[in-house]
């Protein structure tokens, strides 16, 4: 009997973290299998906004050319104030979630990664390597998400601090009248509008568990009528409404023996700063590393290393939404001094 060649790496949960995570693997010499039950290229509830540090770790890793709608930076609008900044590095860009799922699909394909259309449900660990689905490899990654099974079943899972907050997003038909991510800020929800093509927005609306939208009709109706102003400015809506959440996942430890946590699946505070896919492209390359140079132990340092603005400035955010007088008083503080917002937005956005 020939002795099966043990795999490097498998990756459970084929999004964009774990897509990235499979392609810097290859790019690090070593064999991959992706795990990912879903048809694709995966559609999700996202803003689909990707911040300019997520563009250039996308750039190095091969992932280029996404078909999209740059902007500028992020302007808050609430009645007739509004307050704007640009980012320093360059613009980001709004790309549907699907074109980015292809993309990277393709790449992690070119490169010979293995992806198997399988849901994962069984697996184990020891000392030297991990079983999944049958098959042997030495580390497991697991991209499985916000809600990821394995990170449960690790008992890795920690206690939520704050109520829940929810999102639910769709796409319309209008040209984009702004070359930023415009975030319509009310007291009980907030809604994200991207420009993602020549003629189409992405609307993607967050809210507290607790809030209760007026008006008539299905979830997105009466959320959206939260929004009169910027209701009368979309078009025909062109997909259906999506939903996720709830979004603030802790997690005790990134790594637990041969398996590490990497995207949302790895902790996750609130899409309230237009990250995510950037956080995951970071650590799946904190990961990536930390397995070839088998410094396993010091990856959950260096991902709270690295999240730690991400965590702090929203942590920050959700603070000021949750206390009335502050959140009322953070677009004129904004609009006053518009460097203190650009220094807010270099600060998220740092390599
Ligand atoms: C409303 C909203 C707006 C957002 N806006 C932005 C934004 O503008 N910009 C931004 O950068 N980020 C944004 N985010 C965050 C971003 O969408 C996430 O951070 C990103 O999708 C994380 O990618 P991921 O690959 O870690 O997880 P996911 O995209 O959730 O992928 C996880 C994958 O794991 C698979 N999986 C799960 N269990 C198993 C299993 N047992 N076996 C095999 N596969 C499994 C799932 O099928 C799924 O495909 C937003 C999020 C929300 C909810």
């Amino acid at each position: 009997m020939t002795p099966s060649i043990m795999t490097d790496v498998v990756v459970v949960g084929g999004g964009p973290t774990g897509l990235a995570a499979a392609i810097m693997a290859r790019l690090a010499g070593m064999s991959v299998i992706v795990f990912e039950p879903k048809t694709m290229p995966i559609d999700k509830a996202c803003g689909e906004g990707l911040m300019p540090p997520a563009l250039l770790v996308l750039e190095k890793i091969g992932v280029d050319k996404l078909e999209g709608h740059r902007f500028l930076g992020v302007r808050y609008v609430e009645g007739d104030r509004v307050a704007q900044a640009e980012f320093s590095m360059g613009p980001g860009l709004g790309v549907r979630r699907t074109v980015l799922h292809d993309a990277l699909t393709r790449r992690a394909l070119d490169l010979g990664v293995q992806i198997r259309p399988t849901r994962v449900r069984t697996w184990s660990q020891n000392q030297t390597g991990v079983v999944v689905e049958g098959e042997p490899a030495r580390w497991l990654l697991a991209a499985d998400g916000l809600h990821s099974p394995i990170r449960k079943a690790l008992g890795l899972q920690a206690k939520a601090r704050h109520p829940p907050r929810l999102g639910i997003r769709r796409h319309f038909s209008v040209r984009p009248w702004s070359d930023f991510v415009e975030i319509h800020w009310h007291r009980d929800a907030e809604a994200y509008v991207t420009p993602i093509s020549e003629d189409t927005v992405g609307v993607a609306i967050l809210y507290g568990s607790e809030a209760t939208a007026t008006g008539e009709g299905e979830p997105w109706d009466r959320w959206l009528s939260t929004f009169p102003a910027l209701q009368s400015r979309l078009g025909e809506p062109c997909s259906k409404p999506r939903g996720a959440g709830p979004f603030e996942q802790r997690v005790s430890s990134q790594t637990h023996g041969r398996v590490l946590l990497i995207g949302d699946a790895a902790g996750y505070v609130d899409p309230l700063t237009g990250e995510g896919v950037r956080l995951g492209l970071d650590s799946a390359q904190a990961a990536i590393d930390a397995i070839s140079q088998c410094s396993e132990a010091h990856y959950s340092k260096k991902w709270r290393a690295l999240t730690r603005r991400y965590r702090w400035l929203t942590g920050g955010l959700l603070f000021i939404r949750r206390h009335e007088p502050l959140r009322t008083r953070l677009l004129p503080l904004l609009e006053r001094w518009p460097k203190l917002f650009r220094v807010a937005l270099d600060a998220l956005n740092h390599c």
